[in-house]
């Protein structure tokens, strides 16, 4: 069983102090190292472990908990140029760590007043606990509002079985959140979100993570069994976690690191072009357009996030039901949008860099990127968030 958690007091970081700026320079360190390794990671699809220790050495995975449980109560928009910046480096460790800060965002909007979680916070900070995620389940898919284990609640404490095809960094994680219906007899949709410890729950593999790209988030599938007590069940129910928070902060920040891999992209087609036109003064590379294309993609891409973060900003609990569809509508839209524009800016890198761009090992190398980056449209499958779109826009215009 979990115990209570006890807050752990290790000394706070230099970063956690030292405000944004201070967590944007400790992110580059972390995505030097990232970058050092990042065709290891990708060829062995390993764990980022270097990158990782650097993030957790200046206290980055505590970055959002805030001050009050020992973190750095970093904003939303922090946490997305950190994801970016880091996924310039190594798309998976970029991935990894918008996956950790989205379950840490879901504890702090919705664990407050309970003080199994307000504790878990102070851990998360004082520890560098790594967070994962179960949502998705064998014969559901990417369904997240939809459930088909269940918690078993006897006596004040639970049991979870859950088939899990994918649960990124499972084998790395401290602790996984995890979707599951309510009780044995609770509709599919009637979810709630339990937090499980190591070593509470058992990881049995059922399935490995040999991919395309974004090898090095080790997404395996496997047969998670958690036993616990009902305090470590979210105080409220999923629906409203997914649609306050996961979603939205979902879409935020896989869009914040897709935004990163295609930039680190766009940034080596631009000094493959301005290398042609140094060898070739006085006349425009023939990539000349593709490169102005392919950077105002990126800007485009940038400015589709800015706006999402200004608007989740604004998200509060008086919104009209109308409104609340609205702003669905535009986080699905920035996720589909993005995830389908950075793939089209990659190919327009690779159009520029020509051979030194498909070939592996050279400066201007896109390959990892674009493997990388196929993984986006199909995180959630567009086709399904398309779907979900469309039904918003019906009911946002009769309501
Ligand atoms: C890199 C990576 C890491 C991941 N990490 C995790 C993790 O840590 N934890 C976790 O729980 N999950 C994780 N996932 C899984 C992810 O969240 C989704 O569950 C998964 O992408 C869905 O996969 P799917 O295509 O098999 O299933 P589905 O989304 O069910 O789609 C199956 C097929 O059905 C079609 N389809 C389905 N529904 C519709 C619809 N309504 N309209 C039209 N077409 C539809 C789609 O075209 C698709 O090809 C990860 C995925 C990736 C790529």
């Amino acid at each position: 069983m979990s115990p209570p958690l006890a807050s752990v007091e290790l000394a706070r970081p230099a970063a956690v102090h030292a405000g944004t700026a201070g967590l944007m320079a400790a992110a580059a360190l972390a995505a030097a190292e990232a970058a050092l390794h990042a065709d290891r990671v990708d060829c062995d699809a390993a764990f980022p472990h270097e990158a990782f220790a650097v993030l957790r050495q200046h206290g980055l995975l505590g970055a959002m908990v805030p001050a009050a449980h020992g973190g750095a109560g970093a904003s939303l928009d922090t946490i997305a140029a950190i994801c970016r910046v880091l996924a310039a480096g190594c798309a998976s460790a970029g991935m990894i760590y918008a996956m950790h800060q989205i379950q840490v965002a879901c504890l702090i909007e919705h664990g407050g007043g309970s003080p199994w979680h307000e504790q878990l916070l102070g851990r998360i900070a004082g520890e560098q606990l790594l967070l994962a995620s179960a949502t998705s389940e064998e014969a559901i898919g990417g369904a997240l509002r939809n459930s088909g284990c269940a918690v078993n609640v006897d006596n004040g404490r639970f049991h979870l079985l859950k088939m899990a095809p994918t649960i990124s960094y499972g084998a790395h994680a401290d602790a996984i959140l995890a979707t599951a219906r309510r009780h044995a007899d609770a509709s599919p949709s009637d979810q709630v979100m339990v937090c499980l410890l190591k070593p509470d729950f058992t990881l049995e593999s059922l399935s490995t993570w040999d991919t395309l790209g974004m090898r090095g988030t080790c997404s395996n599938g496997f047969r998670l069994e958690a036993r616990g007590a009902c305090e470590q069940i979210l105080p409220v129910a999923f629906g409203e976690i997914a649609d306050g928070t996961m979603t939205p902060v979902s879409h935020i920040l896989w869009a914040s690191l897709w935004t990163g891999i295609a930039g680190d992209a766009v940034q080596r087609a631009k000094a493959f072009f301005q290398g042609q036109a140094r060898a070739r003064p006085g006349s425009l590379p023939p990539s000349a357009t593709r490169v102005a294309d392919a950077v105002a993609m990126v800007q485009m891409m940038e400015g589709r996030l800015e706006l999402a973060l200004a608007h989740q900003r604004q998200r509060h609990a008086g919104l009209s039901v109308s409104a609340l569809f609205s702003l669905a509508a535009e986080m699905n839209g920035l996720k589909t949008s993005v995830s389908a524009l950075a793939i089209e800016a990659v190919q327009q890198a690779m159009m520029i860099c020509g051979m030194a761009g498909y070939k592996h090992g050279t400066p201007y190398s896109l390959g990892r990127h674009l493997r990388d980056l196929w993984s986006a449209p199909l995180m959630i499958n567009n086709d399904r968030i398309l779907t979900n779109t469309a039904s918003l826009l019906l009911a946002e215009r009769s309501s």
